[in-house]
Formats: C-alpha cells, structure tokens, sequence
C-alpha cells in the first residue's frame, strides 16, 4: 500500500516537497488505524506531521487501508527509537500549492516549545538563487548554517524589499535545525520580540521572558529597523544581544538598510551591530532574476505537467519586472495558473496580457542621467559636453534631443530638468523642446533617431 499512497503523495504535495519531505519517511509499522514512521530527526518528523499528515492518511484511505493517526520516531543509534511527534498534533497546515497556502513550521528545538516565528518551508539554500548581487550574503548565511565555532557575531543583513533576506535567515534555521536538531534555534521578527516583551511586561513575566530569551543557542531577528524609536523594546533588545553575545552565542540580524542608517536606533544598538560582519543584499541584475524566474517555473513546470512555456517569456519578465523578487514570483505563479486555467500555451503576448498591470507598475522609473548618457553615447558627444555650455550646433542638437526625452519620458518639470542640464533656465528647456517637435515634422533623420532613442531608453 505504502508504494501506491507515495505515488498519490508526489501528484497531491508536488515533486519537491515529495523528494524532501515524503521520500526519506520509512514505513515502520501499520496497525490498528497507526501509521509509524521513521524519520531522520525530530525537526523532520514535525515538519511531516505539520504539514504533511493529513496528505499521508487521506492517502491511506483512500487506498482502503484505514488510518487515522501518523506517527513519527527518530531513528536513535543507542536507544531505539525515540518519540518524537504524535500525528494527533498535526492540525490542519495545509501543504503548498502554487496558489494557496506555504507549508509552515515552527523552529524548535528537540523538546522546548520556543516562541518562534512560522518558518517557510520553501525558504532554504536549495531555493536560493545565487548571484552576484547576493553571494557574500548567501555565503555569510552559509557558513553561520554550518553551526561551526562563531566567527563572527552579529550577522548583519541588509537589504531592499523582496531580495530575500528573510529567505536566507529561514534557510539557516531549517539547515541548522536538520544538522542539529538538539541546537535551540530562535528565529522571530522585531515586531514579534516587541511583542513577546510587551506582554511578558504586562503579564509579570518578565524574569520568563529574559530567562527563555538567554537560552537560546541562535538568535535570528528580521527586520530589527522595527525597533528603532521604541525606546523600551530597544533597551531589552540591547541586554538580550549583549547576554548572548557574552555566552558565545550566534546572533543574526535583517534590516532594511545599514545599521548607521536606521533612525532613532540607540548608537550603543548600532554601533553592537556593527561588531560583527555587515553584509548587504544588492538589488537583483538581470542575471540573477531570470535565475529565479527559471527555478521557479521548472517547478510550475512539475506542477502544471503539459503546460508550454515558450522560449523568451522568463527572459522577458526578467528584463522588465525588476523591482523586487516577490512580484517577480507573483507574476509567474499568476502567468501558470492563467495558462492552465485557459489551457493555453505561456506566449509572449498570453504574458503580455494577463500581467499588464505588473508590467505597467514596474516600468522603469528612468532618469534624465541615463537619458543624457544614452543620447550622447548615441550622437558621439561627450556627457560633459552635453550637459556643459557649449554651443556648437554638433552639440546643441544632442542636447535638445536630451531635452526633449526628459520631458516626454520623465515627470519631471522644466525647471528640474534645467537643473541637470547645468542648471539651465526652464525657458531654455521649454525652447530645445518646442524646437525638437518642430524639427521631427520634417527631418525623418530625426524622427527615426527619437524612435531608436525611446526604444532603447524604455528598455
Ligand atoms: P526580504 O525579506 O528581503 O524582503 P524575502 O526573503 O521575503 O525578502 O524574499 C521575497 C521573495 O523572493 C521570497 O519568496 C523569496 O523566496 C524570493 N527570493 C528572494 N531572493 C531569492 C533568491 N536569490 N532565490 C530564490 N528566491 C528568492
Ligand atoms: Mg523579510
């Protein structure tokens, strides 16, 4: 039965959650409506019994094999087998599918309940796509990860919206976790720890909080510019990081930007988190976009068998959603579940359509630099040049063209643009404007110039 209920098991959960989370189960026993599985560590047997159990035993069922309750045990060299999740304590976390829910676990350790964030079950290395923009981070990650002697503390990660910090720190707590399982690894957000204080606080508890939070072997807190300006979650934060630093404990830290940066943070905070190794997550380049994009549909792929993707779609996507990873993924999952919903092939024009509204939101937001640098790479002149008061008409003429694409194709007014053209009257932009509307009526030289010029510049 166990090979026909793993069959349904990769079509209902997906191949990768299956080759992950399925594939390394060992049946132990089925009896008495119990299925007993042996897992390779405590951490694992909760993630299945989380996320998976409900899967496993519908699955029995319908194969006529009644089952109410999956159990996990770790495999233990010297003791047998050890408890280490009753499937009775799954309840209801749904596995992911392309549109619903993530699969989500808890961090904990083999037998304390710590107060930690959900983890997201496809927040490891193995789905991060590594490229320049984000190698030392993920590289930073990696080697706290290995769980060796602390080498440097905190680790600081910074970055933009959506490039995956907290895909990282998750990473390190499930690779941690999996290593070594007996480790009590922590992982919340600022405004949980605020949280958590808050009531300890309210609640007399504050010697159970401080006592629970010191005991932690790994620290991870996302987003700690949430703090800043909260005086007294910043004063706990700040002996909570000195405890644990004193013990030797590691201790990783995300953030929006640099720890200088962050406002209203205490410069004792700051200058703590600047101890150890700052890193930061660059935005993403064209490279490391389609990456992702290419990882993520080959899973799409797996999951929406016989669906097409045709060749230049992700390169596309790639090129014009540059914003952040996260609206990224949103345009692919909406792209796959459009085409097999449609049950057409993913075109160029099918992608074009049905993310419009993505596309149009993260056009470019294009400067007059790149304008002036673009044009004059194009007419051969120097940028100085164009953007200097010389008055050769081999350079006027560029300028204008400069000119002109800063009004069409930016919102900025004339005089803004006067001023990053060596800080020109708004009455010598509006006169190199007019005069280039003038002239594309009649010169097809021009007109075809201005053509190429926007093309290039809307990229
Ligand atoms: P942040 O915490 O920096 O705002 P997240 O870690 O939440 O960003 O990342 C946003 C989304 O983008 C997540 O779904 C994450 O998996 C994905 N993502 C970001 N960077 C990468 C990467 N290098 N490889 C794969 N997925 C990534
Ligand atoms: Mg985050």
């Amino acid at each position: 039965t166990w090979g026909r209920v793993r069959e349904e098991l990769i079509k209902r959960v997906g191949r990768n959650n299956y080759v992950t989370w399925i594939e390394p189960l060992k049946l132990n026993g089925l009896k008495n409506g119990v299925a007993q599985f042996e897992v390779p560590t405590s951490f694992f047997g909760t993630w299945v019994s989380r996320n998976f159990s409900d899967h496993i035993r519908a699955q029995f069922n319908q194969a006529g094999e009644p089952v109410e309750r999956v159990e996990f045990s770790v495999a233990s060299v010297a003791a047998g087998l050890r408890p280490a999740t009753q499937g009775a304590a799954a309840n209801g976390t749904r596995v992911a599918e392309p549109s619903g829910q993530r699969p989500a676990s808890r961090p904990r350790s083999a037998d304390d309940d710590l107060p930690g964030a959900q983890l997201d079950a496809r927040f490891t290395f193995d789905s991060f796509v590594v490229g320049k923009p984000n190698e030392l981070a993920h590289a930073a990650a990696r080697r706290v990860a290995e769980g060796g002697p602390v080498s440097f503390n905190p680790l600081f990660l910074y970055g933009g919206v959506g490039l995956g910090k907290t895909h990282l720190m998750h990473a390190i707590a499930h690779e941690l976790m999996v290593r070594q399982p007996d480790l009590r690894v922590l992982y919340l957000s600022a405004e949980q720890f605020m949280y958590r204080f808050v009531q300890a606080l309210r609640d007399r508890q504050m010697m159970d909080f401080k006592e629970m939070f010191r005991s932690v072997d790994v620290l991870m807190v996302d987003d700690v510019q949430f703090i800043a300006g909260k005086d007294s979650t910043q004063e706990e934060f700040f002996h909570t990081f000195n405890a644990l630093v004193d013990q030797n404990k590691q201790i990783v830290i995300s953030a929006d930007r640099a720890p200088g940066e962050i406002k209203d943070l205490e410069d004792r905070i700051k200058s703590r988190l600047q101890c150890g190794l700052v890193v930061d997550l660059h935005p993403t380049d064209y490279e490391l976009r389609l990456g992702i994009l290419q990882q993520k549909a080959e899973y799409y792929r797996s999951q929406y068998r016989g669906l097409i993707l045709s060749d230049g779609v992700l390169e596309f996507l790639a090129h014009r959603i540059t914003t952040n990873v996260r609206v990224l993924e949103g345009a692919l999952t909406r792209l796959f579940a459009f085409a097999s919903l449609v049950g057409r092939e993913i075109t160029l024009e099918l992608a074009q359509d049905c993310l419009a509204d993505i596309l149009r939101a993260s056009d470019r937001k294009l400067t007059i630099e790149e304008i002036q640098r673009k044009v004059a790479e194009h007419y051969n002149v120097r940028l100085s040049d164009l953007i200097g008061p010389k008055r050769l008409r081999a350079i006027a003429r560029p300028r204008q063209v400069a000119m002109y694409l800063s009004k069409q194709m930016t919102h900025r007014s004339l005089p803004e643009i006067g001023k990053r053209f060596g800080g020109r009257d708004h009455t010598t932009i509006m006169h190199g404007v007019r005069k280039i509307e003038e002239l594309m009526a009649t010169d097809s030289q021009l007109a075809d110039d201005l053509q190429l010029l926007k093309r290039q510049l809307q990229g």
